[in-house]
């Protein structure tokens, strides 16, 4: 029987953990080939072979999307094995907290560098083929889903630089949705609330005992990778004439 995106080629960025891990293992489900990009070979490794042994098609790509070159090197590889591309999930994140007064610059240039840069170039590496797909007559359409927070639409205290980063990342989506949406590549952005990954274990323990002690008062039970995942799945899943431009996916114990 045919799936929805059977045929179909996707690219998931920050695939080795978390939301994007999960949403590779879902998109396969609906018979996508995925291809899984991140630094952590082994964990991609990891992947392709839990995929395939379900009986998808999973591509690891090793790649710091941060440097332009790789990342321009990770579309091409795709479309090397694969032939085409239809959807790529911009997920690859870092969330570093602290105040503007005291936290470490190089922090910024980190979050700054993933949040911005790698989702800009991974773009840019991807649209040309995203409009040719979008041609064809597999689906007629393709999509760019933009993996950005609850952080792109409030702002709170030791957020600053990573409400800035996601921001950024919904301003970015809306403004390139505009530009591409009538040539059917349907951009959307997606703002999680938390979900239980290893977002925050990059922090120093400082931050992350503070984290620790509001969530456990403000979010008693997080969503899961899985949630995430199934609302991007829903997204790209859409008849072609439905764009879903923005998806505000919260826990319900967040308020
Ligand atoms: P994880 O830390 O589990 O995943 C982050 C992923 O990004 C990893 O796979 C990591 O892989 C990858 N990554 C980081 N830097 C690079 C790089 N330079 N090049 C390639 N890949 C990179 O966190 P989440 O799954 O939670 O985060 C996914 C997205 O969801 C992020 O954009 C985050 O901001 C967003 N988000 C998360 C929320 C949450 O509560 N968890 C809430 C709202 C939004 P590797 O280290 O192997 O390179």
């Amino acid at each position: 029987m045919s799936s929805p995106l059977t045929g179909t080629v996707a690219i998931v960025t920050g695939a080795s953990s978390g939301i994007g891990e999960a949403t590779a293992v879902r998109l396969a489900e609906h018979g996508a080939s995925v291809a899984v990009v991140a630094r952590r070979k082994d964990r991609l490794d990891a992947l392709v072979a839990e995929i395939e042994a379900a009986g998808g098609t999973a591509l690891a790509v090793e790649a710091d999307i941060t440097d332009r070159n790789q990342a321009e090197q990770a579309v091409a590889a795709v479309i090397d094995r694969f032939g085409r591309l239809d959807i790529l999930i911009n997920n690859a994140g870092l969330m570093l907290l602290g105040t503007v007064l005291d936290q470490d610059v190089d922090e910024w240039e980190r979050m700054i560098a993933v949040n911005q840069k790698a989702l800009l170039y991974m773009t840019n590496a991807a649209l040309p083929h995203l409009l040719t797909a979008a041609e064809d007559d597999l689906r007629k359409v393709a999509d760019i889903i933009n993996i950005s927070s609850i952080a792109g639409r409030q702002a709170w205290p030791k957020f600053g630089v990573y409400n800035m980063t996601k921001f950024a990342v919904n301003g970015f989506t809306e403004a390139l949705r505009q530009e591409v949406t009538q040539k059917h590549v349907r951009v959307g952005v997606l703002e999680p609330g938390a979900v239980a990954t290893e977002l925050v274990s990059h922090n120093n323990q400082t931050v992350k005992d503070e984290l620790a002690a509001s969530d456990a008062k403000n979010i008693p039970e997080r969503l899961q990778p899985e949630d995430i995942a199934e609302s991007i799945a829903y997204m790209v899943t859409r008849h072609r004439r439905s764009s879903i431009a923005e998806l505000w996916a919260m826990p319900t114990s967040q308020a």
